[in-house]
């Protein structure tokens, strides 16, 4: 039995051209080159590029592989890869040679002008080049098709403009990194030279059968049940939250561990998750261009492998209404290049200065921005899941643990923070910080952002979303408030900045205490508290992408060159369209399985069951039952066709505006209702219909059923 089992440590990056399999088979001064390059941005000549290219493409023939392909991450959320054979033209003597060349290795042009661009390429002017990130490695991807190098790349327009989510998510690291060495500077730091985003994404999937997810088609079209009713049980009990696996969910997660493994993706925790069917797996963090990009792996991951094993990964946020959606907590902090966590709370009171000094800037930029970091976990399945009663509010705030409110609280009222030493729990001087490291109750479970000992996890993001925009979001406005700091700090005599970094801090602390909050995030009492205290309520998708194009966010991005005008208008009306578009496919696809299958299945069984209640009266005998079941079942059959006739009536419309916002809201204000009603009377149904008639399986199926 054992052997079947690997050992992680040895095949742990094995597909991956990483440090290790660089500095063996590069030349010492490329390897150096390259170092210089990943490390400190320098530019790499075509000529170093070329020797990286052939030893990489040698690595990659080793393991296996046929083909490469620029690996880049499109405005849809998901991966693209445009596959080119290392084969080269034919030589006299009809034989070929494998090649891979520098320029091949650092710039492509896939025709792709189809990704969404919201106007940026006309396809007049279609080009768009792929451009190798040479921060994330390259690595052999081996699947039904063969073996393919997949080299990271961004990809812009000919003008330059961003069309993915690396790009800007390489800028915002980049004006990270800057500002804050510029504030460590200011406060007495003259080594540190860089630092970094540190991301940990975990990510919550549901498991199902196969064959039954192939014989629904709203998990086929929509990835989500657009019907279904609630089984007897859900989660109530609470027994599936991290319960011993099933043997085939247990099979399956071995296998995607070990593919992430071999693909150098730290693939740490798994447990079951709190609805039936549901699991979650974590990595360990990682800088955050590359924790971005192994989300995208484990995500393909955990999908190639459900198919192997005949079951079905559904990434969608919210497959089921009634049993808890899929999110991703986006683990996120600030790493030093030696190696210093900026939000570790520390133990000397000189880095908690420091620390309570970040903690504010980062106050005020969720504060400041709270609509566009809303507006970044936006995306069409987490409309049907945040502020639903298991997921963050759509309202944002800080969980910060009470004795760090506390602390904040003394901080507002003294202005300092060695005032705070005097309450009890400071006994030991700072250990309330040590504290708050072990706090981890169930309340701060209901906070979209909630500070967890030595990082924010903000728990917003969809399941099926890519990190890059959230994280984008997060760098930028964290670098704004720093720069602010660092602003005033260039202002003070060298002997007063000590001072001036208390008094900001007092004066972050209180304008920005608004944003705090420990209480329950599901109640009804902090969506009132929330308006009093006159925090952004943005409920749906199309009320959040305003936020992308307005004055103060173009302003923010422009001014730390993560975004232009441009790219940021573009992507506001991707998102429209993507709205859209993903409503309309939810609303047909729902007309046609009600028309097709549950409309005729009712009729179906009111006939059979007309037929047996006349027969029984026939025989004299008594038809009360039947006759009160025939009845409801006809009341709720012409309510389900009224429904799909008036949604047919609301699509035609919709889908006959031009795309854009006003299109998105049509969606939203007619259509989803349009859907709610009529879901409403065929989930009814489904719970009277004999069970052979049913056209599709249940939710019993499909979530007690693996
Ligand atoms: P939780 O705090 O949610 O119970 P963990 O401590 O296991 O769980 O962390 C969850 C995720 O956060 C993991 O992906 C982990 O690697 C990541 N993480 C831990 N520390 C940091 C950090 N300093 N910065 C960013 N992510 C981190
Ligand atoms: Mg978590």
């Amino acid at each position: 039995m054992n052997e079947t089992f690997c050992n992680a440590a040895d095949i742990f990056g094995e597909d991956v051209f990483n440090d290790t399999t660089m500095q063996k088979r590069l030349p010492k001064k490329i390897y150096q080159a390259l170092k210089r390059a990943i490390e400190e941005g320098a530019e790499l000549d075509l000529e170093t590029a070329d020797v990286i290219a052939h030893e990489m493409k040698e690595w990659a023939i080793e393991r296996g592989a046929t083909h490469y392909t620029h690996w880049f991450q499109p405005l849809t959320g998901a991966t693209a890869e445009k596959h080119d054979s290392f084969v080269s033209a034919p030589l006299p003597n009809g034989k070929v040679l494998m090649s891979l060349s520098g320029k091949e290795l650092i710039k492509g042009e896939p025709d792709a002008s189809s990704f969404p661009s919201g106007g940026i390429r006309q396809t007049f002017e279609a080009r768009g080049y792929t451009i190798w990130d040479c921060t994330s490695p390259a690595f052999v991807r081996h699947d039904e098709g063969g073996a393919t190098l997949c080299i990271p790349t961004a990809f812009c327009s000919y003008t330059g403009e961003a069309l993915d989510q690396k790009t800007p998510l390489l800028r915002s690291m980049q004006a990270l990194s800057a500002e804050t060495v510029r504030l460590l500077r200011l406060l007495g730091n003259d080594t540190v030279r860089s630092a970094e985003p540190s991301v940990g994404a975990e990510q919550e999937y549901f498991i199902v059968d196969r064959e039954k997810y192939l014989k629904r088609m709203d998990l086929v079209f929509t990835g989500r049940t657009l019907f279904g009713a609630m089984p007897p049980k859900g989660q109530e009990l609470d027994d599936h939250y991290f319960g011993t696996l099933r043997p085939r969910i247990a099979s399956y997660m071995k296998d995607v561990n070990e593919e992430l493994w071999r693909l150098g993706v730290p693939a740490k925790t798994q447990h079951n998750e709190v609805a039936p069917a549901q699991h979650e797996l974590a990595p360990i963090y990682e800088k955050a261009n590359i924790a971005v990009d192994h989300n995208q792996i484990v995500m393909h991951t955990l999908k190639r492998t459900a198919y192997r094993h005949g079951l079905r990964c559904l990434l969608h946020e919210k497959p089921f209404a009634g049993v808890n959606g899929s999110g991703k907590h986006d683990n996120w902090s600030i790493t030093t290049d030696d190696g210093t966590n900026l939000l570790d709370p520390g133990s000397t009171p000189h880095d908690n200065i420091q620390f309570l000094l970040i903690l504010v800037c980062i106050l005020r930029a969720v504060d400041n921005h709270a609509e566009l970091l809303r507006e970044s976990a936006a995306d069409v399945g987490n409309e049907v899941r945040l502020g639903g009663n298991e997921a963050p509010p759509v309202i944002i705030s800080v969980f910060l643990g009470e004795q760090l409110e506390d602390v904040l609280r003394q901080l507002i009222s003294t202005g300092s923070a060695t005032s705070s030493h005097d309450g009890g729990f400071l006994r030991t001087g700072v250990s309330f910080l040590t504290d708050v490291n072990r706090d981890a109750t169930d309340r701060n479970r209901t906070s979209p952002f909630a500070f967890t000992g030595n990082k924010f996890e903000f728990r917003m993001v969809g399941s099926h979303d890519s990190i890059a925009g959230a994280n984008t979001v997060l760098n930028t406005i964290v670098a704004e408030s720093f720069s602010e700091v660092s602003e005033r700090l260039e202002k003070c005599a060298p002997g007063e900045v000590m001072d001036c970094v208390h008094d900001i801090i007092k004066e972050y602390a209180a304008a920005h205490s608004r944003i705090v909050y420990s209480g329950n995030g599901y109640s009804k009492e902090w969506a009132e508290e929330a308006e009093r205290r006159g925090l952004p309520i943005i409920n749906s998708m199309v009320d959040a992408i305003p936020a992308l194009t307005s004055d103060k966010t173009v302003e923010l991005f422009e001014k730390f060159k993560v975004f232009n005008r441009t790219e940021l208008e573009s992507r506001s009306e991707v998102k429209y369209e993507a709205y859209a578009k993903a409503m309309n496919i939810e609303a047909r696809t729902m007309m046609q399985m009600a028309r097709r299958d549950i409309i005729p299945a009712i009729m179906r069984y009111i006939g059979d069951l007309a037929k047996a209640s006349n027969a029984a009266e026939a025989a004299g005998m008594d038809t009360t039952v039947q006759k009160t079941v025939l009845r409801k079942l006809s009341g709720l059959l012409s309510e389900a066709q009224a429904a799909v006739d008036s949604l047919e009536k609301c699509t035609l419309l919709a889908e006959a505006m031009e795309p854009g916002r006003s299109q998105a809201v049509y969606f939203h204000d007619y259509i989803v209702p349009g859907m709610a009603l009529l879901r409403a009377p065929v989930d009814e149904a489904e719970r009277f219909v004999e069970r052979s008639y049913w056209p599709m399986p249940t939710y019993s199926d499909l979530l007690f059923k693996v």
